[in-house]
C-alpha cells in the first residue's frame, strides 16, 4: 500500500442492480413498469419554455415539493424532508442521527445499503438474524443501542410487518432514533405515518422509485417530527444545499398531485404480483407472503444461481445473491402481467412442465 493511501477512506460500496442498456424484461431492481402520472409529461413539456430558469440555483428549500408532500399527508411542512432518492435521505439520516458509541441495530438480512453507510461513516452496528421464515424478531430490539433501521416491508424478502409490531420496537427504542424505511409501503398495508405524532424519535423514509414510477429521477423523502426534520435540514445545508434540481422538483409535485393515478398504478401492481404468487406456488416455487412489489422465491430442485443466469441468457433479468442464508432465493420484480407470462413460459419450459 502506498503511504498516501493509509489515510484515505476506503468502503466497500453497495452494488446496485445491472440497468443493461439493451431491450430485457427488466424485473431486478424493482421499477415500476407503468410510466409516471400524465401531469409529468405535460410538465415536461412545459419545462421547454422554461429554459432559461436553468441558469439559477433551484430552490434550496424544495418548498414547492415539500409543500406538496405535507398535504398529502397531512403533516406540517417542517415534517417535511427532500433528498435525491431514498438512498439520499437515508445516507444523511444515518450521518445525522447515529453518532452513538453503542452499535445501531438492523436485520441481517435486508437492504445491504444500511451496513455500507454504516461502514462509510464508521458507526458501529449489530445486525439481527432474522428467524428461520425471514421474520424480524422484534424482541432482538430490545436491548440498548445507537439507534434502529429497518425497512417494512423488508427487502429482499417482500415481508411487511403490522403496526403493532413497528410500535413495539419503538416503545422499547425511547431514547434513540428509529428509522422505518418504507421504500414498499404503497403495496403492502398502513404506514408507521400513524405513529409519527406518539414519537417523536420516530423517522419514515419514502421514495418516488416503486409506487410513483419515478426511480429516474431520484426523489425520496423523510417524514418526522419537527425536531428530527430540523436536525436533517442542518446536516444537509452543511453538505450540500442545493440537492434537489428544478426538474425533479416540479416533476415530483405533478406525480404526488394525481392520487387516482397512483392508486390505480399500485392497484395493477398488486394483482399482477397476488396473480404471481399463484403462478410461482403452482410451479412448486416457495416463497415468503409478498407484500412489496417483488417476490422472493426459491425452488427445491433447482438451484436459484443457475436459474438466474438462464433467465439472464433469455433476457430476463431478476435479482440473485450469492450470499450466506439467501443463496437459494431470487428476488423478482413484479413487471406488467404480458412481462410476468413471458417469465413464466420461460419457467415452464425450462422445468419441462
Ligand atoms: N430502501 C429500500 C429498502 C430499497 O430497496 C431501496 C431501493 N433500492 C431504497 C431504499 C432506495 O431507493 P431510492 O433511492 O430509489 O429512493
Amino acid at each position: 500500500m502506498k503511504e498516501f493511501e493509509k489515510n484515505i477512506r476506503r468502503v466497500e460500496p453497495y452494488v446496485p442492480g445491472e440497468q443493461p442498456q439493451t431491450k430485457v424484461i427488466k424485473l431486478n431492481t424493482n421499477e415500476n413498469p407503468y410510466p409516471p402520472a400524465p401531469g409529468v409529461l405535460c410538465a415536461m413539456k412545459e419545462m421547454e419554455t422554461q429554459m432559461d430558469s436553468l441558469r439559477l440555483y433551484p430552490d434550496p428549500t424544495s418548498d414547492s415539493l415539500v409543500s406538496a408532500l405535507a398535504d398529502y399527508y397531512q403533516v406540517g411542512k417542517d415534517q417535511v424532508f427532500v433528498g435525491v432518492g431514498s438512498d439520499d435521505v437515508l445516507a444523511m439520516c444515518f450521518l445525522t442521527f447515529f453518532n452513538s458509541e453503542k452499535p445501531i441495530f438492523f436485520p441481517d438480512i435486508t437492504y445491504s445499503f444500511y451496513k455500507v453507510w454504516a461502514d462509510l461513516y464508521r458507526i458501529p452496528y449489530e445486525c439481527k438474524p432474522v428467524d428461520e421464515n425471514f421474520r424480524i424478531r422484534k424482541e432482538d430490539y430490545y436491548g440498548e443501542n445507537g439507534g434502529v433501521i429497518f425497512p417494512n416491508p423488508n427487502a429482499p424478502t417482500s415481508i411487511y410487518e403490522n403496526l403493532e409490531f413497528v410500535e413495539d420496537i419503538l416503545q422499547h427504542n425511547q431514547d434513540v432514533i428509529v428509522i422505518v424505511d418504507e421504500a414498499y409501503i404503497d403495496f403492502a398495508g398502513e404506514s408507521a405515518m400513524a405513529l409519527l405524532d406518539k414519537y417523536e424519535n420516530l423517522i419514515i423514509t419514502q421514495t418516488f422509485s416503486k409506487a410513483r414510477s419515478m426511480a429516474g429521477m431520484r426523489i425520496g423523502y423523510a417524514i418526522a417530527s419537527p425536531l428530527l426534520i430540523k436536525y436533517l435540514n442542518d446536516a444537509k445545508y452543511s453538505f450540500n444545499s442545493y440537492t434537489m434540481n428544478k426538474t425533479s422538483l416540479v416533476y415530483g409535485v405533478e406525480a404526488v398531485k394525481d392520487k387516482v393515478y397512483f392508486e390505480e398504478v399500485v392497484d395493477k401492481i398488486v394483482a399482477t404480483r397476488d396473480w404471481a404468487a399463484g403462478q410461482f406456488a403452482e410451479l412448486g416455487f416457495v416463497f415468503p407472503k409478498p407484500s412489496g412489489n417483488f417476490l422472493f422465491v426459491s425452488h427445491p430442485d433447482y438451484d436459484a444461481g443457475e436459474l438466474f443466469c438462464a433467465l439472464k441468457e433469455a433476457g430476463i433479468y431478476v435479482r440473485y445473491w450469492n450470499q450466506e442464508r439467501i443463496r437459494d432465493y431470487m428476488r423478482v420484480t413484479v413487471g406488467t402481467r404480458k412481462e410476468m407470462e413471458e417469465l413464466f413460459a420461460f419457467l415452464r419450459k425450462y422445468m419441462n412442465k
